[in-house]
């Protein structure tokens, strides 16, 4: 397991030596322990970043788009030794680690696509004095700073756009989960990457994020984190005019209409809620489902919901691992009892579950009924297994419902009535919508929220053009 820090093709340890414990998010157990790096660090690989540069933006982008196709591979490849990592630094089930390995795979890809087809575009002006063109150029040196729910995934559709369109990039991964960065930077040297154009430090997030923006070389931060750290990045951002990318909390609201097609509803439900045991930006928070068909949604889902397996990621068949932290333990009982307190009723869980030999972090899947707006779990993103349930009468109700949030990142709709369902797509103030799907991640679409849930875009030719800075020419002709 790789465990020290990649900085211009060098494998190196924190300046002072120092170093922090990454463990089994299960377990608590140590699994590693990686270098405490801070501004000096940062800086050093600034100046790595800085001098790959020129070489790598000087490539054509068929070439970076051949190395972009040679990483996908070398991350298929290398697909279950990924996933262990995934799986023990952040406790998720293995095979949801292994689809988060073939998700990042496809941002490369979808990045290698773009690549080929970036090029200078010929303007045609009023004017016949002047030729125009603009030339879609890198934007330079870029920082990336990683949440530690999707350590590879989230690198990826970080990095795939970056190199495709000719920066280099310094990146930060979240202290929990590292191993899996530090492990693709293996895989960016075997595969050939030039040293230098990616550079991975781990260790104190305010020191590294202050260090790089204010360093006035570093040009963009492209950030997925928490909105509190959102809007320190963005304030510490104005000094150097850094552009950003900044994809934040989430609050989806999951609106079922009484002509839906309820199992299909509650299957989505199941898998949009728990995956990750809830620990997504764009999982369901609030369900906002239909009088007539409430009963019948919530028996479902709860009966579903129950049967859930909960363990430890590594044993087939779990579906719900551990919470990262302790502190995420902490958030989710006072939501629960924030809303019985309100009058919400606990279908099925509330509690945590013992899991043998692992740590008190095991929250079962749970389900509450009669959950109004006044709840804190109506209101404060819940990243966990909790599913709160509160119902409407009329179609306008529940548009006011899913979009009383200043978030606004993901949210679903299900029903039958295309009419119904092309009316509502339209007024959720959301960034992403899953029409009859739990299920909305795709490498060559847009992902990115509005308000509070951030701006920017991920994925496809969006993504990459927040990498690009075009160059406006405009040349005299003499006639
Ligand atoms: P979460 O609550 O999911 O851990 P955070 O926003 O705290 O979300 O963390 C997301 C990423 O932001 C992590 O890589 C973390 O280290 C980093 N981070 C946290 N605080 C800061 C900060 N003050 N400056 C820069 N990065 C930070």
């Amino acid at each position: 397991m790789q465990d020290k820090n990649l900085i211009g093709g060098q494998w190196r340890s924190a300046h002072s030596g120092e170093t922090f414990a990454v463990c089994d998010a299960a377990t608590g157990e140590e699994l590693a322990r990686v270098p405490r790096c801070g501004a000096l660090e940062a800086c050093d690989a600034i100046e790595a970043a800085g001098k790959a540069l020129q070489a790598w933006s000087g490539l054509t982008a068929s070439t970076r788009a051949t190395v972009l196709t040679a990483i996908a591979q070398a991350m298929r490849e290398r697909k279950q030794e990924f996933a262990q990592i995934i799986t023990a630094e952040s406790g998720k089930p293995i095979d949801e680690a292994q689809g988060e390995v073939d998700y990042a795979a496809d941002y490369f890809l979808s990045a290698a696509d773009e690549a080929n087809q970036l090029q200078s575009e010929t303007i045609h002006s009023r004017r016949a004095d002047r030729a125009l063109c603009a030339i879609p150029e890198s934007i330079g040196i870029v920082a990336a700073i990683t949440p530690w729910n999707f350590p590879l995934a989230m690198l990826a559709r970080k990095t795939a756009p970056a190199l495709a369109v000719g920066c280099t990039q310094v990146v930060k991964p979240a202290e929990s989960t590292p191993l899996t960065a530090l492990a693709f930077a293996q895989l960016l040297i075997d595969v050939g990457l030039p040293a230098g154009v990616v550079n991975v430090i781990t260790g104190d997030p305010a020191a590294i994020g202050q260090a790089w923006l204010g360093d006035g070389r570093v040009r963009k931060l492209s950030f997925t984190g928490s909105t509190a750290v959102g809007r320190l990045l963005m304030k510490s951002s104005a000094d150097q005019v850094v552009r950003l990318s900044l994809e934040l909390g989430g609050h989806a609201p999951f609106i079922v209409f009484s002509d839906a097609d309820i199992p299909a509803a509650v299957a989505a439900a199941v898998s949009g809620k728990f995956r990750l045991a809830g620990q997504t930006c764009v999982c369901p928070n609030r369900f906002i489902v239909a009088d007539n068909v409430y009963s019948e949604f919530v028996d479902q889902f709860a009966a579903v919901a129950s049967g859930l397996r909960v363990g430890r990621g590594r044993e087939a068949g779990v579906r719900i691992g551990p919470l990262i932290d302790d502190r995420a333990i902490v958030r989710i009982r006072n939501q629960v009892k924030d809303a019985v307190a309100k009058g919400a009723k606990i279908v099925t869980g509330g509690a945590t579950v013992p899991v043998e030999g692992c740590l008190d972090r095991f929250f079962a899947p749970t389900v509450l009924a009669n959950a109004t707006a006044e709840m804190l779990c109506f209101q404060e993103e819940t990243f966990g297994p909790l599913a709160p349930i509160a119902k409407f009468e009329t179609e306008s109700q529940a548009i006011e419902m899913a979009n009383a949030t200043p978030y606004g990142l993901a949210g679903y709709i299900f029903a039958r009535d295309p009419n119904l369902l092309e009316r509502v797509s339209r007024q959720l103030n959301c960034g992403i919508i899953g029409v009859n799907t739990g299920v909305i991640s795709d490498a060559y679409a847009p992902f990115g929220g509005r308000g509070w849930s951030g701006f920017g875009r991920e994925g496809g030719r969006w993504g990459i053009e927040e990498y690009i800075s075009w160059k406006y020419v405009c040349a005299a002709v003499n006639g």
